[in-house]
Parts: C-alpha cells; sequence; structure tokens
C-alpha cells in the first residue's frame, strides 16, 4: 500500500510538475496504485502529493468508479459558491466549511491518453477542485473560515510553516 503522507510534510505544500504525454508505464502504475490506497484510506479523492509524488495526478471516487485525472486544471468556475464541511486524508481529525464554486469546467487528461472537457457539479465539482488545490501546493485549512473539528491539532499540522494569509 502506498504511503499516506501527513501535514505539514513540505511535500504538500509543493506546485507539483506536469505529467509529460504520452504516459509512461510509471504514471500508468503510480495511478493503479492509487486507486486502492483511496479506498484503503476510505478518501473520495487522492492526490499524488498526498502518496510522495509531486505530480499532477490525481484520483477520484466517482459515482460511476474511481477515475484517474492527469494534469487537471479548471477552466471556467461559476459564480455561484457553496460552503460545505470538508475534510483531508493529509490533515487526520480535522475539519472545516469551505466556500467554492459549485460549478466548474474541468480538462484533463484520461489514463488512455485522451483530453477531455466536462462540466463537473456538486460534489464531483468539490473533490475536484479539493484535489486540484492540493497540486497547487494548497491545503483546505488555507481555505476555511470555519473549523468545525479538531481545531486543537492545527498547530501540530501547520508548525514550520509560514502562515498564510
Ligand atoms: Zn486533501
Amino acid at each position: 500500500m502506498l504511503p499516506l503522507v501527513i501535514a505539514p510534510d513540505p511535500i504538500l505544500r509543493k506546485v507539483t510538475e506536469q505529467v509529460s504525454l504520452p504516459l509512461s508505464a510509471e504514471v500508468q502504475a503510480l495511478a493503479k496504485q492509487m486507486f486502492p490506497a483511496m479506498k484503503h484510506y476510505d478518501g473520495i479523492g487522492l492526490a499524488a502529493p498526498q502518496v510522495g509524488r509531486s505530480l499532477q495526478l490525481m484520483v477520484v471516487n466517482t459515482p460511476l468508479e474511481p477515475t484517474a485525472y492527469v494534469n487537471p486544471v479548471i477552466l471556467k468556475r461559476s459564480w455561484k459558491k457553496v460552503a460545505m464541511e470538508e475534510g483531508c486524508l493529509s490533515i487526520p481529525g480535522v475539519f472545516g466549511i469551505v466556500k467554492r464554486p459549485q460549478k466548474i469546467l474541468a480538462r484533463y487528461v484520461t489514463l488512455g491518453g485522451q483530453t477531455r472537457e466536462e462540466w463537473l457539479d456538486g460534489l464531483m465539482a468539490r473533490v475536484y477542485q479539493h484535489e486540484v488545490d492540493h497540486l497547487n501546493g494548497v491545503l483546505f485549512i488555507d481555505k476555511t473560515k470555519e473549523i468545525t473539528q479538531g481545531s486543537e491539532l492545527l498547530a501540530k499540522y501547520t508548525q514550520n510553516e509560514k502562515i498564510k494569509m
């Protein structure tokens, strides 16, 4: 099982590198290891830095099947934002309310090497945005204005980090 990286590990704060195309067998293999890891750690999404790889790769447990997103970006965001409680496998025990656009236009490359554009809504838009944040070194605790659980743990997860405003 791929080990899970826990904050304040500095890899979680690095901007990840683009995956070069066509996809290497190594990246394919990493993605395929991330599916069982996401299930094992009981997450709805998992980004490569959370398993120690600074790459633009993430997996999401969509309603249809677990899906990998390579070099994912957000092209458009709805004006309408929704607030929802989030947590993160790399910040165990902490939850907080985060406001995010309700809908986004996502562009990514599939494991099959195809570029796709797709509007995501609701929970899938939420998870996609949370994971893309990971690829940019951003954690949900940077965005929350209301910690609902585990505020006493925050200092442990952010020690030695510069305060981001
Ligand atoms: Zn996370």
